[in-house]
């Protein structure tokens, strides 16, 4: 079985498609896993490599994004313009790629890799999807977003069609607008227009991202089965509504797909890394000199950006709150600058701080120290915040996070939300609660219950294990 798996190129997409080929990879799958160049490149320059793997049956190839060259090439790229210029440049070289794969077969190099019997793609890319077809092999989607970010998606076409969005009223986009609830959501009859996807808050008729949103969802779903990094108790709702919005393609529910990779013992693929910035392994030492559950760990991902004027009130909310907090600061993060805290904030911190670029989250969340995450709720890093039992303070910036924020605080009774207009004393009165107060210990019992239930779904006879087996046999053809 040769799986040849694709994701989206951004970390968020990167690290869940990578858990899934590896798993693939342990049940005996050979893996091609294909990158853009941009961030192959950066891969290997980080890390002083020739290549990511020396496994002769996990290979990476790579295809060019088809943006222009920057004159930085070690940061984050626009989403939208990746999503535009792939979906028109993604399919040729993703062919060839296919066709050289296919064309070895039988070639007496030892380097050669059997035949491409099935493709893993991000769903976000639709050119793999056409390719799979050409070839007649099973396209299997995965969504690495919440499965309730996909039912709110599917129903962006009916905010569309009773005039919500894009919001041209002469009123505009006020509170009382954000905080109107959608009553006809299916199985989210408390959700507001604010909890939808941030995109539905386009003013503009041609705005570009609403209407791209609106063309997928007319183009409707093509793949042979969906796999979620989700698990069933977590999201039993919205699955449940998902399977009507699906209609006939298969739903696998895998997740956490961390936790899932996590158990593989003698994993031979366990050194392949695909983290695009240097992680800072002081983090984790940092933390190992630090009281239990005394941290508060701090991170926005890869994407979210905050202005000026945000980080400077964040930074006095978080200095203010007198708690200890380890803080990545990604190089990126402040919208045309580089982050400039106030000198006063690093004297008055000294001693309870740690600033890093950037960590290796898991193991960050995993460690005792850390008593709870604020997070700009990315779906990876909300998962892996449940999967290690740490309640949050939800600082939602784009598209899904808004959703996973109404998710974690009004489903799983984990998180609570930060306005998205920062303001410090409202930074540092919620960061007390989560540290040291009654709703913060009643989030921590609930956060653990959750961690008990992913623990269970990625064990060895959990639903998710189950369902990753079963997706072996029902659709990729391989037996367990
Ligand atoms: N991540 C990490 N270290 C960091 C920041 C992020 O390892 O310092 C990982 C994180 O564990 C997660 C991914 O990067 O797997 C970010 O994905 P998420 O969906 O949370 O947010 P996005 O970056 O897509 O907005």
């Amino acid at each position: 079985m040769h799986a040849v798996c694709i994701p989206y190129p951004a970390q968020g997409h990167i690290n869940p498609m990578l858990k899934l080929a590896k798993l693939l990879h342990h049940k005996g799958f050979h893996i091609t896993f294909v990158n853009t160049e941009y961030n192959h490149k950066r891969l290997l320059r980080s890390r002083g490599l020739d290549s990511l793997s020396d496994l002769p049956d996990f290979r990476f190839e790579t295809i060019p994004d088809g943006l222009p060259p920057t004159d930085d090439d070690n940061v984050t790229q626009d989403v939208f313009s990746l999503f535009d210029s792939l979906s028109v440049n993604g399919l040729e070289p993703f062919r060839r790629i296919l066709r050289e794969l296919n064309d070895g077969v039988g070639s007496p190099s030892s380097d050669a890799a059997p035949r491409v019997t099935c493709i893993v793609t991000d769903e976000q890319l639709v050119f793999p999807m056409e390719a799979a077809q050409e070839l007649g092999v099973p396209c299997v989607a995965l969504w690495t977003a919440s499965a309730v970010s996909l039912v709110c998606y599917a129903h962006i076409p009916r905010l569309f069609e009773e005039g919500l969005t894009p919001v041209t009223g002469a009123k505009g986009l006020t509170k009382e607008y954000l905080d109107t609830v959608i009553e006809w959501m299916p199985g989210m009859k408390d959700m507001r227009f604010k909890d939808f996807p941030s995109y539905v808050r386009a003013t503009d008729p041609n705005d570009a991202m609403l209407n791209f949103i609106l063309k997928e969802m007319s183009r409707g779903f093509k793949a042979s089965a969906m796999v979620f990094n989700t698990f069933e108790p977590l999201e039993q709702d919205a699955l449940a509504t998902i399977l009507s919005i699906l209609g006939t393609i298969p739903v696998y529910t895998v997740g956490p797909l961390h936790l899932l990779a996590d158990r593989i013992k003698d994993d031979r693929s366990k050194r392949i890394d695909c983290n695009l910035w240097v992680e800072q392994s002081e983090c984790l030492e940092w933390l190992d000199s630090r009281q239990p559950e005394s941290v508060i760990y701090v991170n926005f991902g890869s994407i979210a950006v905050m202005s000026p004027q945000h980080l400077i009130e964040f930074a006095w909310g978080l200095a203010n709150s007198k708690q200890s907090f380890l803080w990545i600061i990604r190089p990126d993060l402040v919208e045309g600058k580089a982050a400039i805290l106030p000198p006063e904030f690093v004297t008055e911190t000294e001693g309870r701080g740690l600033l890093a670029s950037w960590c290796r989250q898991d193991e960050v969340l995993k460690h005792p120290s850390v008593g709870g995450f604020l997070s700009h709720m990315g779906w990876n890093s909300t998962i892996e915040s449940v999967s290690a039992g740490v309640p949050m303070l939800c600082l939602p910036n784009f598209g899904d996070q808004q959703t996973n924020t109404w998710l974690a605080c009004t489903k799983l009774g984990i998180g609570m939300g930060i306005d998205e207009d920062i303001k410090r004393d409202q930074v540092e009165m919620l960061v007390r609660e989560l540290m040291e107060g009654e709703k913060g210990i009643e989030m921590k019992a609930k956060a653990i219950e959750w961690k008990e239930k992913a623990k269970k779904a990625s064990g060895a006879d959990g639903s998710s294990s189950q369902n990753l087996d079963k997706l072996l046999t029902d659709i990729l053809c391989c037996p367990t």
